[in-house]
C-alpha cells in the first residue's frame, strides 16, 4: 500500500529535498511550506500535495494534517524538519530571539507532534521522525542556543519513544552535520547579524570560528539529497533504533562524544577550543 509522508519546511534545503525523493519513490507527500508559492517546484505531482503550515501556528498544524488525511486517506510518517540556526554569543543574543528558537525548533515541533498523534494512535502505526543535529549530541561556541533547542529535541525524542512504542508508533531522529547547499547558513547570518558580544568574549568566538573552519574542511560534500535518503531510511525502518547520524563530517566527534568517555571528551574539547586545563 502507498504510505504517505507530510515533511516540515520544505521551502528549501532537506526539507526541499526529502519531497523530491519520497515522491520519486512512489509515497504519497504532505509538502507543507509557510508560504504557498514556496511550493511551485512540486506543481504537476499528482502524489505530492503542497499545504501552508507555520509550526507557530497551531491552526496550519491541524489543517494541514487534516488535509493530508483528505487527500491520500491517511499519514504514515511525520517528518519535523522545519528549524533555524541561532549563533552567537548567548549574552548579546536577546530574549525575545531565544524564544523564537525553542518557539520553532522545539515547541513547533512538540506542537505538530501531538497534532498528529491521535491518527497514528488510532491506527496503531505511524513514525515520528525529528531532524535534530550534530549540534543535539556536542555543544560548541556560540552555539548554546541552537545546541539548546537541539538537546531539548534529542532528550524530547528519546523519552517520547517509551512512551509511542507500546502504542505501534515508532521515533526517530535523524542527526545531520553541516550541509552547505541549504539556506540554513543564509538564516544563521542574518540572526548573528542581530547579536552582539561585549569585548571579553573575543578569544573564544576566534576559536570557535577556528572550529567551524575545520569542520568545513573535513566537509565530504554532503547534500540534501544525502540527508534526505537517510530520513527515506528512518521513516522505512521497522526496529527499535532511534538515532541516525546523517553526514560523515561530525562521525568522530559524535563517537568521541558517545563512546571515548566523559574525561578524554572533555580533555580534546578543552584542547580544540584553548581552554586552560
Ligand atoms: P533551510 O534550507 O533553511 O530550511 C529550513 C526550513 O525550515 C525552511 O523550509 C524554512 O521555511 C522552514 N521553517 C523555518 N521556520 C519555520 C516555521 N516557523 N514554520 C515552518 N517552517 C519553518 O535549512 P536546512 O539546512 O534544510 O535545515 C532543515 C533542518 O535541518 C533544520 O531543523 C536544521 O536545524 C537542521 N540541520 C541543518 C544542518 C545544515 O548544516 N544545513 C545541519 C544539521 C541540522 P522558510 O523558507 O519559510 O523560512
Amino acid at each position: 500500500m502507498t504510505k504517505t509522508v507530510l515533511i516540515t519546511g520544505c521551502s528549501s534545503g532537506f526539507g526541499l529535498a526529502a519531497v523530491g525523493l519520497f515522491a520519486d519513490e512512489g509515497w504519497n507527500v504532505v509538502a507543507t511550506v509557510r508560504r504557498l508559492e514556496d511550493g511551485a517546484p512540486f506543481a504537476g505531482r499528482d502524489n505530492v500535495l503542497v499545504a501552508r503550515l507555520d509550526v507557530q501556528d497551531p491552526a496550519t498544524i491541524e489543517a494541514a494534517i487534516q488535509a493530508g488525511i483528505d487527500r491520500f486517506g491517511g499519514i504514515d510518517a511525520l517528518i519535523n524538519n522545519a528549524g533555524f540556526g541561532l549563533f552567537g554569543v548567548f549574552e548579546g543574543t536577546s530574549p525575545e530571539k531565544v524564544r523564537e528558537q525553542f518557539d520553532v525548533n522545539v515547541f513547533g515541533l512538540m506542537e505538530t507532534t501531538r497534532a498528529i498523534l491521535p491518527h497514528f494512535r488510532a491506527n496503531r502505526s505511524g513514525v515520528v521522525v525529528n531532524i535534530t543535529s550534530g549540534a543535539g549530541v556536542f555543544g560548541l561556541p556560540m552555539s548554546s542556543l541552537y545546541n539548546a533547542s537541539k538537546f531539548a529535541v534529542e532528550g524530547f525524542s528519546e523519552a517520547l519513544s517509551y512512551e509511542l512504542e507500546p502504542l505501534g508508533v515508532r521515533v526517530k531522529l535523524v542527526e545531520p552535520g553541516g550541509v552547505l547547499a541549504t539556506k540554513f547558513g543564509q538564516r544563521v547570518g542574518a540572526e548573528a547579524a542581530q547579536t552582539t558580544a561585549p569585548e571579553d568574549y573575543a578569544p573564544i568566538i576566534a576559536a570557535g570560528e577556528t572550529l567551524f573552519e575545520g569542520l568545513r574542511a573535513v566537509r565530504r560534500g554532503a547534500t540534501p539529497a544525502d540527508v534526505a535518503r537517510v530520513m527515506l531510511e528512518a521513516c522505512m525502518d521497522r526496529t527499535d533504533r532511534l538515532r541516525w547520524v546523517a553526514t560523515d563530517d561530525i562521525k568522530p566527534l559524535v563517537a568521541l562524544r558517545r563512546e571515548a568517555g566523559e574525561d578524554v571528551y572533555w580533555a580534546e574539547m578543552r584542547k580544540a577550543f584553548a581552554l586552560k586545563g
